[in-house]
C-alpha cells in the first residue's frame, strides 16, 4: 500500500530533482486514524481455510449491500465450533451448514463463533456458508462509497485487518486460500474490478448483471478486493517467458486519456522486474489497475487499485505483486518485507528508466527523509498500531534503503537478484508468507555470508551512523590515509557496520572511488594507488549508505612532520619487530592492515618506548595508531 500521509511534514527544498517528481511517488492512501488490535483477528481456530466463494449484491447507487461467504476448510483438530471474523458493523443474516440453518452462534468484537450440530473429525474437508449485510461508509477503511463526476463508485480497502468489516472471512495474514471466486450482482451500466480472471458477465434481468472473477493462486484476505463503477477499459499485454499476460486497466472514463501514455509503459516494467525477480507471479491470469476514489494505491493481487498512474506509484504497486502478494509478510512486524522491497522496486525502475544519476537522487531523497529523525527501526515493533505499520519514513524509506544496502554489501548485482529470487521461490515462502528471520536465513543460504550484524544494526536497530571522515595526504606521493570516526543517532546501535565509499577528486577534474569496509570505530586505511594528488573528496558519493556526514577534513599539510614531538618508529621497513618511541607516554597502540582490519591492539601501556613483535604478520603495509596523552598519531609501517 502507498498513501498520501506524511509528505507535508518534510521540507525537501534542499534536494535537487531532475526528472522524477518524488512527491507524487510518495502519495499515501489516507490518514490512518483508527487504532485497533490486530491480535483480535488471530483466531484460536483449528481449521485452515482452503477456498472462498464470495457473492455480493453491490449497487453503488445505494449504501446498503448484502453478501454471502462460502468457505471450504480443513479441520486441524476435532472441531465443534467455527470461529471466523466478522466486524461488529456487519449483520449476520443466516448461516448454512450441510443444507441446515444454524441459529446457535455468538459474536464478540470481531469474532463470530458458530456452534456446529456435531463434531467434525480432524483433517476433514468441510464447508459453511454465512450470509451478511452492511452499509458502505464514506471515509474509512473497508467498503467505501464515493463519487467521481457525480457517478457513484464502490470500492474496498482491507489492509491491514479491515477485510472482515465488509465480508465474513478468516481475516489474518497466514491463512491463504488456494482459490477464490467472486460473484457480484450489480447494475448493468457498471463494471466490476476484482482479482484473477474475468470468467463471465451475465445479464440477469431488472437492469442487473452478475460478474464472475476467479483467482487460482493462493491469496490472503487483505488482498481480496472489489470496485464497481462505470469503468472504461484500456488494455495492454506483455509476454513473460512465452506466456501472454493481459494488462487490464479499469479507469474512470473522464480521466482515461490522461493516463494512457503512462499505462503504455507498464509492459516494460513487468518485463524488467520479471527479469530481476523472476517471472511475474500471476502470469496465468493478468495484471491490471482499477482507479479508485482516494489517493495512493493498494496492491490487490493481479489488480492494483490506484488514485493516479504516476511512475512511482505504478512501480511500487507492481513490485508488490512479488513482495507482498507472492510472498506476504507473516506478521505486521514484518511489513517492511512488503513495503521496503516494493519501494525498492520503484528505485530499481528509476535506475532502469531514468539512469544512475536519477537513482542517486532517489537514494539521496530517501536518506534525507530517514535521517530527519534520530530514531526508529525498519522492523516494526508495534504490530497492532496501524499508523506505525505504514510509517513512511521507517517502513518504506528506511526499508527500501535497507534493501539497497543488501545490494551494496554484496557489490554483485547478479548475486543480489539471485538472492531475491531464491527468497521469492523458496517453497516455504512462495505464494505463502515469510517473516524477517526467514529473509535472513534465505540470504545466508544464497550468499554464504553471515548477516547477523546487518540485521542487528540496520533492521532491528534504530537510527543511523554519523561520520567524521579525515583524509591525510602523505608527502611527496599521491597516497592518502583515511580515518573514519562514527557516532550513532540512537543508542540501540553502538556502531553500524557497512561498506563505505569515498570519491577522491584531483585538481584537473579527475575522480576515482574507493570502498572501505567499516567494522569498528576509528579505523584508518592507506590508499596507495591513487593516480593523482587528492584536492577534495566526497564521502558516500552515490548515497548508498543511510548516514549523516558530520565533518570532512582534508589535511593538506605534510603528514609525517619532521617534528621533535612526533613519535619515532623504527626500523621501517621492519621484519621481526619494530620499536616506537614517543616523548609523551604511550597509552595504546592499534595496528590496521591494508584492508582496514585491526590486527593488533594493546592498551594500558604508559611507556615512552614500546617494542612490538611482528614475526607472524604477513608482509605488507600497515597503519600504526599511537595514542598518547596529547592525541593520536598515525604512522605507516612496511613489513618485509
Ligand atoms: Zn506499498
Amino acid at each position: 500500500m502507498k498513501n498520501l500521509y506524511l509528505i507535508c511534514f518534510f521540507t525537501i527544498s534542499t534536494f535537487a530533482f531532475s526528472q522524477r517528481n518524488y512527491e507524487q511517488s510518495l502519495e499515501e492512501a489516507k490518514a490512518f486514524g483508527s487504532f485497533k488490535s490486530a491480535e483480535n483477528n488471530l483466531l484460536d481456530a483449528e481449521y485452515k481455510p482452503e477456498y472462498y466463494r464470495l457473492e455480493m449484491n453491490l449497487n453503488p447507487n445505494q449504501l446498503d449491500y448484502s453478501g454471502k461467504t462460502t468457505m471450504h476448510f480443513t479441520t486441524t483438530s476435532d472441531l465443534n465450533q467455527i470461529k471466523i471474523n466478522a466486524q461488529p458493523n456487519l449483520s449476520i443474516a443466516s448461516i448454512t451448514y450441510h443444507s441446515n440453518t444454524i441459529t446457535d452462534f455468538s459474536r464478540a468484537e470481531n469474532v463470530l463463533t458458530i456452534q456446529l450440530p456435531e463434531t467434525i473429525p480432524n483433517n476433514q474437508l468441510d464447508s459453511i456458508t454465512i450470509s451478511f449485510s452492511g452499509e458502505a461508509n464514506s471515509t474509512s477503511n473497508g467498503l467505501k462509497r464515493g463519487f467521481h463526476e457525480e457517478v457513484p463508485v464502490m470500492e474496498t480497502i482491507s489492509e491491514p485487518w479491515h477485510g472482515s468489516s465488509w465480508w465474513v472471512c478468516k481475516d489474518d495474514l497466514i491463512d491463504k486460500v488456494e482459490k477464490l471466486d467472486v460473484y457480484i450482482t450489480h447494475p448493468t451500466e457498471f463494471k466490476v474490478a476484482s482479482n484473477g480472471l474475468l470468467k463471465s458477465v451475465t445479464a440477469i434481468g431488472n437492469g442487473n448483471s452478475k460478474t464472475h472473477w476467479q483467482h487460482n493462486y493462493p491469496i490472503t484476505t487483505y488482498l481480496v478486493a472489489i470496485a464497481v463503477t462505470n469503468y472504461a477499459e484500456y488494455n495492454n499485454s506483455v509476454t513473460i517467458n512465452g506466456t501472454n499476460v493481459p494488462i487490464v486497466n479499469y479507469l474512470y472514463p473522464e480521466t482515461l486519456s490522461n493516463w494512457t501514455a503512462s499505462l503504455d509503459q507498464v509492459p516494460s516494467y513487468i518485463e524488467f522486474l520479471s527479469e530481476k525477480w523472476g517471472d511475474y507471479p500471476y502470469k496465468q491470469e493478468k495484471y491490471g489497475h482499477a482507479q479508485w476514489n482516494r489517493g495512493g494505491g493498494m496492491e490487490h493481487a493481479t489488480m492494483s487499485f490506484m488514485g493516479n498512474f504516476n511512475f512511482g506509484l505504478v512501480g511500487h504497486e507492481l513490485a508488490h505483486q512479488w513482495f507482498g502478494d507472492q510472498v506476504t509478510c507473516g506478521t505486521w512486524h514484518d511489513i517492511w518485507l512488503n513495503e521496503g522491497f516494493a519501494e525498492y522496486g520503484d528505485g530499481l525502475l528509476t535506475q532502469n528508466v531514468y539512469g544512475d544519476n536519477e537513482f542517486s537522487n532517489w537514494k539521496e531523497y530517501n536518506i534525507g527523509l530517514i535521517t530527519a529523525e534520530n530514531f526508529g527501526s525498519v522492523y516494526n515493533p508495534e504490530a497492532e498500531n496501524q499508523s506505525r505499520i505504514f510509517n513512511y519514513r521507517l517502513t518504506y524509506a528506511k526499508g527500501s534503503m535497507a534493501v539497497h544496502l543488501i545490494r551494496y554489501i554484496l557489490n554483485d548485482d547478479e548475486l543480489f537478484f539471485q538472492s531475491c529470487r531464491d527468497f521469492l521461490n523458496n517453497p516455504e515462502f512462495t505464494y505463502n508468507y515469510a517473516v524477517t528471520e526467514d529473509l535472513k536465513m534465505s540470504l545466508e543460504n544464497s550468499t554464504g555470508m553471515n548477516w547477523d550484524d546487518y540485521f542487528a544494526d540496520w533492521i532491528y536497530g534504530e537510527g543511523h551512523p554519523i561520520f567524521d571522515v579525515k583524509v591525510h595526504k602523505i608527502s611527496n606521493s599521491n597516497q592518502v590515509t583515511v580515518t573514519f570516526n562514527q557516532t550513532t543517532s540512537h543508542n540501540s546501535v553502538s556502531f553500524f557496520q557497512t561498506p563505505f565509499e569515498i570519491e577522491f577528486r584531483g585538481g584537473n577534474g579527475e575522480s576515482t572511488t574507493r570502498r572501505f569496509n567499516l567494522t569498528e570505530n576509528g579505523q584508518s586505511f592507506i590508499v596507495n594507488d591513487l593516480p593523482f594528488p587528492t584536492t577534495s573528496f566526497i564521502p558516500n558519493p552515490k548515497f548508498d549508505v543511510i548516514c549523516q556526514i558530520n565533518s570532512t577534513v582534508l589535511n593538506n599539510e605534510e603528514f609525517e612532520l619532521n617534528n621533535s614531538n612526533q613519535a619515532k618508529l623504527y626500523p621501517n621497513p621492519a621484519k621481526a619487530q619494530f620499536t616506537i618511541e614517543n616523548k609523551q607516554p604511550i597509552n595504546e597502540i592499534k595496528v590496521f592492515d591494508a584492508s582496514g582490519k585491526a590486527i593488533y591492539n594493546v592498551k594500558g601501556l604508559n611507556d615512552t618506548k614500546i617494542q612490538i613483535k611482528t614475526n607472524s604478520w604477513p608482509t605488507g603495509i600497515y597503519m600504526v595508531q599511537i595514542h598518547s596523552g596529547v592525541g593520536i598519531q598515525l604512522k605507516k609501517l612496511l613489513i618485509e
